[in-house]
C-alpha cells in the first residue's frame, strides 16, 4: 500500500461539477482581479468566521506583511513572533526592516509561551505576531494580556475555522491573517490569503494597501503593494468553503483514530500525540519522536510507503538569514527540541480509514524493529 502525505484530488474530484460551474460564471463575468467574486466570498467568510471584517489578498504571506504595513511597523521596530513557525511569521517582520524578536514555544503545544512573551515586551514592541500552530488556537487571553499594549497580529495561516472557546482564531486579535495555500483546511488552487479585524480603520488601511494605497485609484498617502485576491480564487474558494466543516470533521476523525490505535499497539511510550482537544483543526498530526529517531522512522515510514514531512527541520533564529541577530543554540531549547523531533502524518479529510491503520501499522514495525523484534510493551 502507499499513503501520500497529501492528496488534494480526491476531495476537489468530488466537487469538480460545482468548481466548474464557477469557473464558468467567472469565464463569463470577464472580471478576474477582487470584484463581486472576492467581495461575496469576504462576505461569506466574515460569517463563518464571525469576524466584523475579512479582506481578500494575495497569500497567507501578504496577509501578513499588510496587516504589519496596516499597523505601520517598520525599520527600528521590533515585533515579538515564536521561534518555531513557518518562515513566513518572521519572514513578513524583517521584510519591513523591522527586528523580529522571537519567543521560545510551550511544550504542551508548541504555541508562543506568554510568560516568557511577557518578558520580551518593550518600548519598542510595535506588534506581537503569535502563530495557532497546525490547526490549534493558541492562548489568545494570555498573550494578549502578555503584549500589553501592543496589537496582536494573529498568524491563522494553518487554522482556518478554528476555534477557542467558540471564538474563531483570526478574532481575537487587532488583525488575523489566513492563507489559502492548497495544504491549508480551506485550501485554494492556488494562492490566497485573507485578513480579518473586528476594527473598520484598520479594514480599511488594509484595502487601501491591497492595491498600493491608491485612494482615490492613482492617488496615493500610502505606499501599499498589489496585494489582490483572484476573482478565480475566491470563485473556487466559495465551493469549498461550503464543505470546509465537513473536511475538518474528516481530519478529526482520522486524528481520533490515530490515538485509539497508537494507545492499542502500545506505541504511547515511544511517540508523542499532539494535543488532544475537540476545537483543533489539525492542519497537520505533527506526533514527537524523541532520542534521535525521528528522521530514521521518517526513513522507515518511506520505504513502508507512507508520506510524512518534517515541519519544520529548522527553529526560526537559526535560519541562516537570521546570523547578524547572533541566537546561540540552547537559546530556545523547546522550539530546538521540536524542530529534531516532529513528524507530520498524513491527516488529509480524505485519507482512508485503513490507511490510517497501514501508517500506524508502520510506526509499529519500526519500533518492534528497534527493540529487537520485541515489542517494548
Ligand atoms: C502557510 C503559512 C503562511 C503563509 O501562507 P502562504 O499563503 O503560503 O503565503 C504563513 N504562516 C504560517 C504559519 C503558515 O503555515
Amino acid at each position: 500500500m502507499k499513503v501520500p502525505f497529501f492528496d488534494r484530488t480526491r476531495g476537489d474530484c468530488a466537487v469538480e461539477g460545482e468548481l466548474v460551474e464557477a469557473l464558468r460564471r467567472l469565464v463569463t463575468s470577464g472580471q478576474y482581479v477582487l470584484g463581486r467574486e472576492v467581495e461575496g466570498f469576504e462576505r461569506r467568510a466574515v460569517e463563518y468566521l464571525g469576524a466584523a471584517h475579512a479582506i481578500g489578498v494575495s497569500s497567507g504571506t501578504d496577509a501578513l506583511l499588510v496587516s504589519l504595513m496596516a499597523l505601520g511597523v517598520g525599520p527600528g521596530d521590533e515585533v515579538i513572533c515564536p521561534a518555531y513557525s513557518f518562515f513566513a511569521t518572521a519572514g513578513a517582520i524583517a521584510r519591513l526592516g523591522a527586528q523580529p524578536v522571537f519567543v521560545d514555544v510551550r511544550e504542551a503545544d508548541l504555541a508562543i509561551d506568554p510568560e516568557a512573551l511577557a518578558r520580551r515586551v518593550s518600548p519598542r514592541t510595535r506588534a506581537v505576531v503569535p502563530v495557532h500552530l497546525f490547526g490549534l488556537a493558541a492562548p489568545m487571553d494570555a498573550i494578549r494580556q502578555a503584549s500589553g499594549t501592543a496589537p496582536v497580529v494573529e498568524d491563522a495561516a494553518q487554522a482556518f475555522g478554528a476555534r477557542d472557546g467558540g471564538r474563531s482564531v483570526g478574532t481575537m486579535g487587532a488583525l488575523g491573517c489566513f492563507s489559502f495555500f492548497p495544504t491549508k483546511n480551506l485550501g485554494g488552487f492556488g494562492d490566497g490569503g485573507l485578513v480579518t479585524t473586528e476594527d473598520a480603520a484598520l479594514a480599511e488601511r488594509v484595502r487601501v494597501l491591497r492595491v498600493h494605497g491608491g485612494k482615490p485609484k492613482h492617488h496615493h498617502a500610502l505606499v501599499g503593494g498589489n496585494f489582490r485576491l483572484d476573482a478565480l480564487q475566491a470563485a473556487l474558494l466559495g465551493v469549498k468553503l461550503a464543505g470546509v466543516d465537513a473536511l475538518t470533521e474528516g481530519r478529526r476523525a482520522h486524528a481520533a483514530r490515530y490515538r485509539a490505535l497508537f494507545a492499542e499497539k502500545g506505541l504511547l511510550g515511544s511517540v508523542e500525540l499532539p494535543p488532544d482537544t475537540p476545537e483543533h483543526t489539525y492542519n497537520q498530526f505533527v506526533i514527537r519522536v524523541r532520542d534521535g529517531k525521528r528522521d530514521a522512522l521518517r526513513d522507515a515510514l518511506k520505504e513502508w510507503g507512507v508520506g510524512t514531512e518534517v515541519y519544520y527541520p529548522v527553529a526560526l533564529p537559526h535560519q541562516p538569514c537570521f546570523a547578524h541577530l547572533g541566537h546561540r543554540p540552547g537559546d530556545f531549547p523547546v522550539a530546538e527540541a521540536a524542530a529534531r523531533d516532529t513528524l507530520a502524518l498524513p491527516i488529509f479529510a480524505e485519507l482512508e480509514e485503513r490507511e490510517v491503520a497501514y501508517v500506524v501499522e508502520g510506526v509499529a514495525r519500526f519500533f518492534r524493529d528497534q527493540f529487537g523484534g520485541k515489542n517494548p510493551m
